[in-house]
Parts: structure tokens; sequence; C-alpha cells
């Protein structure tokens, strides 16, 4: 997977919006930033990596490459609306936060925190609120 900085726009996938900001994409031999993070966060990620809405279908498999050995595989994104831009992680996230001490930007905290449940209307209705309109589209 390419590696992006945290809080750099979103240059990875085939969407048209200039909204869509860059958080967790990490690989091997690249600095991330590392701590911990609340109980509650990670419940809520996890919660909303579960079932992401996709705007585009995914190209296929990205295995964990800061695992040793057998890093498990994802083939999602998980797309956070908050404050007028969308912040945009690879579900792989809360496995970099669980087994890599990955330790997220405190905006993506605060916007996972107000993010509403994936798929419900409020969740709809933030994605258009926050400049994704375009994405609504090609789903
Ligand atoms: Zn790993």
């Amino acid at each position: 997977m390419t590696h992006s900085n945290d809080l750099e726009p979103c240059r990875y996938l085939p969407l048209p919006s200039d909204r869509l900001i860059s958080v967790g994409w990490l690989s091997r031999g690249c600095e991330f930033a590392k701590g911990e993070v609340s109980p509650a966060f990670f419940e809520k990620l996890t919660h909303l990596c579960r079932e992401p809405w996709q705007p585009v279908v995914s190209a296929g498999f990205h295995e964990c490459d800061l695992c040793q050995f057998e890093g498990p595989r994802f083939n999602a994104n998980l797309f956070v609306p908050f404050d007028g831009l969308i912040y945009v992680a690879p579900v792989a996230i809360a496995h970099y936060i669980a087994s890599h001490w990955y330790k997220p930007p405190d905006v993506f905290v605060r916007a996972v925190d107000a993010c509403p449940s994936m798929n419900s209307m409020d969740y709809k209705k933030a994605i258009l609120a926050n400049g994704g309109r375009e994405l609504v589209r090609c789903a």
C-alpha cells in the first residue's frame, strides 16, 4: 500500500472530492505516531469498521506489512465526515492501533466520536454536509 502522511489530502481513491483527508495509511519503514488511545474511541472505531459505507469498490486486498509475519488482510475503507472534511482511513486502522500502537491525530478521534452509525440516515446526511455529495452520487 502506498504510504501517505496523516492529514494530507487523500489521493488514492478515484473519487471526485477535494475534501478527503488521509488518516492511518501506514506502511513498513515509515514513521508514524504511537501511543495509547481510549477504550471508548477504539470501541467506536471498530464498530464503524464492521460494515463501512463504500462509495468505491476496492481494488483488492491489502496485507498489513507492519506485522512481521502473516499480517491480516483488509479491503475496505472508512469514511468519517467531520467539520467540513471527510477523513478516509483503511479499516486496517483498528489493527494498526491494537497491534502496532498507532496513535491517530486528535481531530480523527473527535471525528470518530461524532460519527453517526454506519449506514444510518444521519451518516448519509453527515457525508453530504461535509463535502461528500459527489461520493454519494458514486455509491
Ligand atoms: Zn499488523
